[in-house]
């Protein structure tokens, strides 16, 4: 208890006192510090983008006359920052959400082939023929929310497109693992080394911010997984080698983890 701040009262119970320990603050400052933390990091992330958005915006307002390439070419930027905000309040909404007490998971029967299918088609067209992307669906479907399991999956394969160089192969496998069902993503890209592996899952934790901002990142993807996964009783195994790339494992308890 010596590094604890437990917030005591002595309340007086029938002639004897008794001591009431109502309230540990290491718990709440923890969350009070997280709590700032996530507004300090968002607004940051916010401010970025609003301002160049004003900065064309001041220009396009002072310069009337600007050649129709120029102004096109401030337009384009504009429209990915404005992009950028989007997903990061949505990004944001969908982690406020998950960690709401009174959100219940909605289970239904998850057709995994069909949401895979879809999952690769997304990241083919995200990697633009830059990589290999390989898809092997042999496990069963599984109880859990559709829309969850969705996000979780195509954020962490999204994630092996991301930081994957060009020629770079991305293997995606659903099959039985020893204590259930595994889904699984492989790639051979950056790598991540392993100081960073256990703080992955942290609001807005990245290894490389400049390469997660260039590449649509919110910082917020892992989070997003690790709350998805909790909620489905499932656990994220991280094996990286810098240079030598990546496997992100999602294991599942039993065929129905309901
Ligand atoms: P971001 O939007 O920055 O990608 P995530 O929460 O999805 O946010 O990921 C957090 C960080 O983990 C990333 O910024 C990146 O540094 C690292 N990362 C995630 N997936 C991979 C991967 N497959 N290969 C290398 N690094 C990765």
């Amino acid at each position: 208890l010596r590094d604890r701040k437990l917030i005591v009262q002595i309340i007086p119970f029938e002639n004897r006192r008794q001591i009431l320990v109502t309230h540990d603050a290491t718990e709440s400052e923890r969350i009070e510090m997280m709590r700032r933390d996530f507004i300090a990091n968002a607004s940051h992330e916010l401010r970025t983008p609003l301002t160049v958005i004003n900065g064309f915006l001041e220009i396009a307002y002072s310069q009337p006359d600007l050649a129709q390439e120029t102004r096109m070419g401030h337009l384009k930027l504009m429209i990915e920052q404005g992009e950028r905000m989007q997903n990061l309040v949505e990004d944001m909404l969908t982690l406020t959400r998950l960690e709401s007490i009174d959100y219940p998971l909605r289970a239904e029967s998850v057709n995994v082939h069909n949401l895979l299918e879809q999952i690769l088609q997304e990241a083919r067209a995200l990697s633009g023929g830059r990589h290999t992307i390989s898809l092997l669906v042999d496990g069963p479907d599984v109880q859990g929310s559709s829309d969850e399991l969705r996000s979780a999956f195509s954020n962490l394969v999204s994630n092996a497109v991301r930081y994957t160089p060009e020629g770079g192969h991305i293997d995606i496998a659903w099959k039985n693992g020893e204590t259930g069902p595994e889904f699984s993503v492989r790639d051979d890209g950056i790598g991540i080394s392993a100081e960073h592996i256990a703080r992955l899952t942290e609001r807005f934790y990245r290894v490389d911010k400049s390469r997660s901002r260039e590449t649509q990142g919110t910082g917020l993807g892992l989070a997003i997984v690790k709350h998805v996964l909790l909620r489905h009783g499932a656990v994220l195994a991280i094996e990286s080698e810098p240079e030598q790339g990546s496997t992100f494992t999602v294991r599942f308890n039993s065929p129905s983890f309901s």
